[in-house]
């Protein structure tokens, strides 16, 4: 017995290692278990990570060449039966649709610095993030269930059971770090830009520890639990209890995992207040039926300028509530937050007042924009909060089947926190549930229009959310006082204009 594992040892550790103390490293290991490690087809990295040996796993320096486990990984002609090849350096390059077999991880590393290099990201730090297929985790908690069972006994196992192995993802990790700190000439640490490493596999989905059907012998054991492999003490990872020694349910490979990798960074939040001078610019995006609304939108006409001045991937608008589209917004004008993500530059508060700047430089002159500035993610909170405060101003420019006195100028103005019932809007019925809603008009004042005794300016203080239109024509009786009623004659509303809009805590 002993006798056929040692040749087998030797059939995984090329005899020309002779450089590093890899050979001693293994050596001081119970030979048993690894050769029967190795026997399962298990890699020499894996078996290192699995005895918790971090040492000779991130000993890749820069050139590469200086670490035996390179060339003994990249010498195994069989994949790995538990890692797939991630830890050979062996994957399918989604870029380069075929299968690559790297030497070192320093050629790994040089593969996603190019990567990085070309996206011409602006960072001084990186985090870096592999996520991997359920298979490999439950292939390794399969092979620990196995070794358990037969060496669970052993002294050096139990002091394992203390220690703990290293993960995959640890493992990787250690070994690409270097590499990739020297090639993009930072440190990595926890950061809002990230480097992510994407391993899947072809069989990830069929699940590992499937039991052929005249065996029930691995009924008990647990798959979802295995992802935590590595951070916690292996006796928690194990479930021997129905385990049939004799069986190893390894699901095996032929095809290396495909390995995809990108970079990602955390929105910046950029706050400011917007103007609209236009009454055919929507306040977002409006199409129907393949048709646009209005000549361009405020959202688009913001957001494609600060996106192309943070080489960023898209873009979220978020405003204080909204006007119309036949609507100006004009005053202070409205407060809004613009999401950007997955910027490659790291914006300044000079690159917001640019922006600002080239917004507002635009010849048609349809949308300005105020106090742009950075804010944080929390920037978006407070903008709601806020706007349940608020009060909003408007102008109106307003038709009467009348002439007006004096009498009714001061009839109107006299009404301070007027109550108003509106049920739904007829014009919105149908996105918006039919609902009954009382607002209050803080206070009116009538502006005459020279020349014309039908029509006049109404200036008007609000709540928020309050329907002007309706608030004007009555909305055939669902808005409830209105101008009309009030004045007991028609009225209507020609123009309309937001003129201020009051926030307590933000963007003011
Ligand atoms: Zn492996």
């Amino acid at each position: 017995m002993e006798q056929e594992e040692e040749k087998v040892s030797n059939a995984f550790i090329p005899s020309s290692l002779s450089s590093f103390d890899l050979e001693q490293v293994l050596h001081a290991l119970p030979s048993n278990a690894l050769n029967h490690l190795f026997s399962l087809g298990v890699c020499v990295r894996c078996v290192l990570r699995l005895f918790g040996i971090k040492g000779p796993i991130c000993a890749s320096v820069d050139n590469g060449s200086e670490n035996p486990l390179d060339s003994t990984t990249s010498n195994e002609a069989k994949l790995c039966n538990i890692c797939l090849g991630i830890l050979q350096f062996r994957f399918y390059d989604d870029r380069e649709k075929r299968v690559l077999q790297k030497d070192t991880a320093y050629d790994v590393a040089l593969l996603i610095a190019d990567m990085v290099k070309q996206e011409r990201y602006q960072f001084d730090t990186f985090s870096l993030e592999v996520s991997i297929p359920p298979l490999i985790l439950q292939n390794e908690t399969s092979v620990w269930s196995y070794m358990q069972k037969k060496y669970g006994s052993e002294p050096w196992f139990q002091e394992k059971l203390h220690t703990g192995c290293i993960s995959i993802k640890d493992a990787l990790k250690f070994s690409l770090i270097n590499p990739l700190e020297n090639l993009l000439g930072c440190k990595s640490s926890l950061c809002p830009f990230r480097i992510r490493l994407t391993y899947t596999h072809t069989k990830a989905l069929e699940g590992v520890a499937k039991c052929s059907e005249n065996d029930g012998s691995c009924k008990r054991r647990k798959t979802g639990e295995s992802d935590l492999i590595g951070q916690r003490p292996l006796s928690s990872t194990v479930e021997i209890e129905s385990f049939d020694s004799s069986k190893l349910f390894l699901k095996s490979a032929s095809e290396p995992c495909h390995f995809s990798y990108n970079c990602s960074r955390t929105p910046f939040y950029f706050g400011g207040r917007y103007l609209k001078y236009s009454r055919n610019v929507s306040q977002t995006r409006w199409i129907i039926d393949d048709e646009r609304m209005g000549e361009a939108s405020v959202e688009e006409i913001i957001g494609t300028k600060v996106l192309q001045a943070c080489r960023g991937d898209n873009y979220k608008f978020h405003a204080a509530g909204r006007e119309d589209i036949d609507v100006r917004m004009l005053g202070p004008g409205r407060p809004f937050i613009l999401e950007v993500q997955n910027t490659r530059l790291v914006p300044t508060e000079q690159c917001a007042n640019n922006i600002e700047k080239m917004i507002n430089e635009v010849e048609n002159k349809l949308v300005r924009v105020k106090n742009l500035k950075l804010v944080g993610s929390d920037g978006w909170n407070l903008m709601r909060e806020g706007e349940a405060e608020k009060q909003k101003q408007y102008a109106a420019l307003v038709w009467t089947s009348r002439p007006l006195k004096d009498e009714d100028f001061q009839q109107v103005s006299s009404l301070k926190d007027l109550k108003v019932v509106q049920r739904t809007p007829i014009r919105v019925l149908h996105r918006r549930s039919p609902l009954e809603r009382e607002k209050i008009i803080h206070w009116m004042k009538i502006e005459t229009v020279a020349g014309s005794s039908q029509y006049f300016l109404l200036h008007l203080c609000t709540q928020a959310g309050t329907y002007i239109k309706e608030f004007v024509h009555g909305d055939l009786g669902r808005t409830h006082p209105s101008i009309g009623s009030i004045l007991g004659c028609r009225a209507e509303i020609l123009q309309l204009d937001v003129t201020d809009i009051k926030m307590e805590c933000f963007l003011t």
